[in-house]
């Protein structure tokens, strides 16, 4: 089950975010919820506030089931989670938000603003074809929108396999290079893979690894770089963010030390 990270109170009141909580407010929310006062996102079900094997908060459906479909679940889930995160690095940022530009009409399952740098975040479940990657990812490039491609492991197989075959056919002449190697992706799509379980987890092709935040991060700031067939984060980025990381998680242990400690 992937993790929830934002509840609705039944009263509707508003919602109730696990990225937004400190673990000493999460407690407190989990001693004092009555069942019935949050709903998932994702179907009618009370929503239990949780913690997960590795620390992480998130809502878990009262009964264990979900009435919405697997797939739908996930595109949802995921959709949450990068809108939340996208709004803790400052953006306003909704889901399945319509626009248009001068190349057409879409819909983005999340836009992000912030500042001068407006930001799509295409969570693909469904296959689409590599041209189709293409006519979207132009639509946006055509209004003034980055976008950014988050696929499940089992899409992101087939577009690197796709993206892969197009570079060979276009920049090798359908020749495998002397070395018999050459990195898949293509330069004019930003692409990653996304996965929700155990916890929410980047990676990509070349041993590429992120956590969600330190990518949209990166998005946003034009740190997420094709490089010779693969999209990465510069170095640089990742030290600093993982340094961040680290102060972070040492403040949040100080705050929770039992103060009689
Ligand atoms: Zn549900």
């Amino acid at each position: 089950m992937a993790m929830v990270v934002e509840a609705k109170y039944a009263d509707g009141t508003g919602v109730v975010n696990a990225l937004r909580m400190v673990p000493a407010e999460w407690r407190e929310l989990q001693r004092a919820y009555r069942i019935g006062d949050l709903v998932m996102p994702c179907c009618p079900s009370p929503a239990i506030p949780k913690v997960s094997a590795n620390g992480h908060p998130f809502f878990a459906h009262a009964s264990g089931a979900c009435s919405s479909s697997k797939e739908s679940q996930w595109h949802l889930t995921a959709k949450i989670l990068v809108r939340s995160e996208l709004e803790n690095l400052g953006c306003r940022a909704s889901i399945e938000e319509p626009g248009s530009g001068v190349a057409g009409r879409w819909q983005a399952d999340v836009l992000a603003e912030r500042g001068k740098v407006n930001l799509a975040v295409e969570i693909q479940r469904s296959y689409q074809s590599l041209r189709d990657y293409c006519d979207r990812q132009q639509r946006y490039s055509a209004a003034g929108v980055q976008a950014l491609w988050l696929l499940r492991d089992d899409r992101y197989r087939t577009l690197i396999n796709s993206m892969g075959k197009e570079r060979l056919r276009t920049e090798f002449g359908g020749k495998f290079p002397p070395s018999g190697h050459f990195n898949p992706c293509l330069p004019g799509i930003p692409v990653a893979r996304l996965e929700l379980e155990p916890e929410p987890m980047i990676s990509g092709a070349g041993f590429f690894s992120a956590r969600v935040p330190q990518l949209l991060d990166a998005a946003l700031n034009g740190r997420f770089m094709w490089v010779d067939g693969l999209w990465c984060i510069d170095n640089l980025d990742a030290m600093r963010m993982a340094a961040q990381q680290s102060r972070d998680r040492a403040a949040a242990r100080q705050r929770d030390k039992p103060s009689c400690g």
